[in-house]
């Protein structure tokens, strides 16, 4: 009997999620990995990413973490402050992390996070990367998925160190097609994952298939991501006290904070607001990131604090990116026959819980755990629809396992973006007193939920691989 290591997965997408989870299956022993990337590289955006400790966890086991953790700065305390006169409304300790949770909350660069994750897959020789491929249907779900996709001509000869594009022909190849530009390629497999982020062509095709539409939640706000170098802080003694600190901190305002931190060895201090979407809301296209306006930004926070239009004002014109933030409805299904959607691609989130990336990398981890337990069948057609019929329960217990806590972390993150953002009234009054109750006991709750001790508590201690191993069985049970 086959076992299910040899199960044919095809991952679309090598963002975090979908690094993360080929990593975790190579981890687990599947032997066919071919992750699928529309881009020709890696190519992350020079930004900032959070590193919480339930992500550490898995990496760790995975392997890369050490030397993720060695770039990365260990956040011992946050700040938050009134942007516009940058008094502290809390201060909150956080030294005390790694103690009760096993990996400190951390800040690090995207670069470095992306990079070690495929690092560690090019060591894994079941992982095969295929650059310049893009996803561009679903002919069948089930009960082995036929994906198409499209090659770019031009990138060809392009090849990774375990992985190639057109010299070499991807596992479970079946048509193929080329024109002047582009060649299509049909492939079949055992189990599809959707790793493509928040604009998934495997979603769309598989709701396309199932007739259903998934609504976008109007979240009305975009974010600048801004990275400046030690070198142009050099001169400004406040900001080289801020990137000399273990120490995150958030200004807030009407309907815009800041969020800001060391990252990459204290070389970079990052960057990210959040402020009123006008820009993509205005544009006639569904476009995700544009170039923003210097002006426009510094307009946006001109009544912040002196420090703050210092830091603003360094970003050399003409670098400054603004990000469309976005986020779904809850999607009435994760699953399709053999193909399974994770991270962005199901449940995008607004990051002011800093958990995106990390539910992308859980994502991967259930689910190397899930396929793990697949019953696998005889080779012959009735076999065929009983492994297949195995592969869609083992992915809807992984549905089961994470959509429930996906959703809470996804409204948290929408609610504290409104209690940061509130203006003036009651409601900020109660806010600010409840910042001030924490700075007074060190313990209570914090209307960030991000800084809140109770809220950290939930997020950083939670094991999905423990909850998988513990859980499964009776979820399994209670699928069709
Ligand atoms: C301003 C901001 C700050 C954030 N801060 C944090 C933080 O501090 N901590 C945290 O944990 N999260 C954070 N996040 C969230 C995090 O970045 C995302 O949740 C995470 O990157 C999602 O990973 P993913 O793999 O699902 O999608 P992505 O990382 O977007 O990867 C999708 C990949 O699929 C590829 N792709 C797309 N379509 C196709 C196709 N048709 N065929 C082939 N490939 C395709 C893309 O090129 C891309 O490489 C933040 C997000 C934002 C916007």
């Amino acid at each position: 009997m086959a076992s299910p290591l040899d199960l044919h997965i095809a991952i679309i997408g090598a963002g975090m999620g979908g690094l993360g989870c080929a990593l975790s299956l190579a981890k687990k022993g599947f032997k066919h990995i071919a992750v699928y990337e529309s881009a020709s590289d890696l190519g992350f955006v020079g930004a900032g990413i959070q590193l919480a400790p339930n992500m550490a966890r898995i990496l760790d086991r995975l392997g890369c973490w050490a030397d993720i953790e060695k770039e990365a700065t260990d956040v011992l305390e946050t700040s938050i402050r009134q942007g516009s006169s940058d008094t502290e409304l809390v201060h909150v300790d956080m030294s005390g992390i790694r103690a009760l949770y096993g990996y400190a909350h951390c800040t690090g660069h995207r670069a470095s996070l992306a990079g070690e994750m495929y690092k560690a897959c090019l060591k894994e020789p079941a992982v095969r990367f295929y650059f310049s491929t893009a996803l561009v249907g679903v002919d069948q779900f089930g009960p082995r998925p036929v994906l198409r996709l499209q090659e770019r001509a031009a990138k060809k000869s392009r090849s990774s160190e375990n992985g190639t594009n057109g010299s070499q022909a991807p596992v479970g190849k079946v048509g193929e097609k080329e024109d002047a530009n582009t060649a299509h390629m049909t492939i079949e497999v055992d189990v599809l994952l959707g790793a493509d982020g928040i604009k998934s062509a495997t979603r769309g095709a598989m709701f396309d298939d199932l007739g259903l539409t998934t609504g976008e939640a109007d979240t009305g706000q975009a974010a600048y991501r801004i990275m400046l170098t030690r070198e142009q802080m050099a001169h400004d003694p406040e900001m080289m006290r801020l990137i000399d600190s273990d120490l995150v901190v958030r200004w807030i305002g009407e309907q815009r904070h800041i969020i800001a931190y060391p990252v990459a060895n204290k070389t970079i201090y990052n960057l990210s607001s959040t402020q009123p979407d006008v820009h993509f809301a205005e544009a006639p296209s569904a476009t995700y990131t544009t170039r923003g306006s210097k002006s426009a930004m510094l307009d946006v926070f001109q009544d912040f604090c002196p420090l703050v239009q210092r830091l603003l004002n360094m970003v050399p014109e003409g670098e400054v990116c603004e990000w469309r933030l976005r986020q779904h409805l809850e999607l009435p299904t994760w699953i399709h026959g053999s193909v399974a959607l994770l991270g962005d691609a199901c449940h995008p989130t607004l990051p002011h819980l800093s958990q995106g990336a990390a539910m992308a990398i859980e994502d991967g981890a259930v689910i190397a755990e899930v396929l793990g337990r697949v019953q696998m069948a005889a080779p012959d057609s009735v076999g065929l629809g009983q492994q297949a019929t195995s592969v869609r329960r083992c992915l809807k217990t992984y549905e089961l396992l994470r959509k429930e806590r996906t959703s809470m972390l996804v409204n948290m993150a929408f609610h504290s973006g409104r209690v940061l953002h509130l203006g003036e009234g009651a409601a900020r009054e109660e806010r600010d007193r409840q910042f001030a109750e924490h700075t007074t006991d060190g313990k209570k709750a914090i209307p960030d939920k991000w800084a809140s001790p109770d809220v950290q508590k939930i997020i950083y201690s939670y094991d999905c691989v423990a909850e998988t191993k513990a859980e499964f069985d009776h979820l399994y049970a209670t699928v069709d």
